[in-house]
């Protein structure tokens, strides 16, 4: 599955949790709900850097829902 269309034009990846989750909201509720039918979970993986992001069912569903205070550092 290619979600993410990572394209080495930078001499680093800039992916995070965030963007991926930014991008399942882009993609549509229907199409996420059926990606989590098929697959049981959303895993995205970035072919730039390596990194793979797994959200479950309740984390997907949870990118449809209110919109969650961003959580401060
Ligand atoms: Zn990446």
């Amino acid at each position: 599955m290619r979600l993410f269309n990572a394209r080495p034009t930078k001499a680093f990846c800039s992916c995070s949790r965030d963007s991926v989750a930014n991008m399942l909201t882009m993609l549509g509720q229907d199409e996420v709900e059926s990606i989590i039918e098929e697959q049981g979970s959303i895993q995205i993986h970035c072919d730039f850097c390596n990194k793979h992001y797994v959200f479950d069912e309740s984390e997907a569903t949870q990118l449809f829902e209110e919109v969650v205070p961003p959580i401060k550092h």
